[in-house]
């Protein structure tokens, strides 16, 4: 969630290289090797998909008591129902028969501490703008509330009855709903 205009400059023995890498695919051998195919097709078993951020202190599965097979999980930085975001969920509703959409928002998100200042330093840095919105926030409920609204009112998805939006809290686990209409 940050570019090197606005992070300092790791000193360059922090910097784990391709280690970790390595590391996780030795941990996808011992997976494999363990692996039992348990024989299901592409559809989630809930029919449900989840729109959430990338944060790595949120383990959705965990989280939610999902098991492998049961949901699809569609996370960007901020959890932002952004064009590729509807992209994933008109798939998903459309091609692999979801119905139910949950959004999850986090405390703490990286995004309240941009703004879309942070377009400005990278045009400044690389000589070009994004052409994506930073999509930065100041008030959590708020942006669950403008991402339930996208989902609610676009006009590919034929599901948009059973929309809830939380706001995950990281230090307690703990899911908090917000009401779409406050
Ligand atoms: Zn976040």
């Amino acid at each position: 969630m940050t570019t090197s205009a606005s992070l300092p400059a790791e000193p360059a023995s922090e910097i784990p290289g391709d280690g970790v890498t390595d590391r996780l695919v030795e941990a996808n051998r011992r997976y494999a090797a363990k692996f039992a195919d348990p024989g299901m097709d592409a559809r989630p078993v809930l029919h449900v998909a989840v729109v959430a951020c990338m944060d790595a202190r949120l383990d959705l599965h965990a989280a939610l008591g999902l098991e492998l097979g049961d949901c699809h999980t569609i996370r960007n930085a901020g959890g932002v129902v952004t064009d590729d975001t509807i992209r994933s969920l008109t798939i998903s509703q459309r091609a692999l028969g979801t119905r139910t959409v949950i959004l999850i928002h986090h405390t703490g998100c990286g995004l309240e501490s941009l703004t879309e200042d942070f377009r400005h330093e990278l045009e400044d840095e690389v000589g070009q703008r994004p052409a994506w919105a930073v999509e930065a926030f100041r008030d959590v409920d708020q942006d669950v509330r403008q991402s339930m609204q996208r989902v609610r009112t676009n006009p590919f998805l034929p599901h948009t009855d059973d929309v809830r939006g939380f706001v995950f809290d990281v230090h307690t686990g703990l899911l908090r709903e917000i009401d779409p209409s406050s």
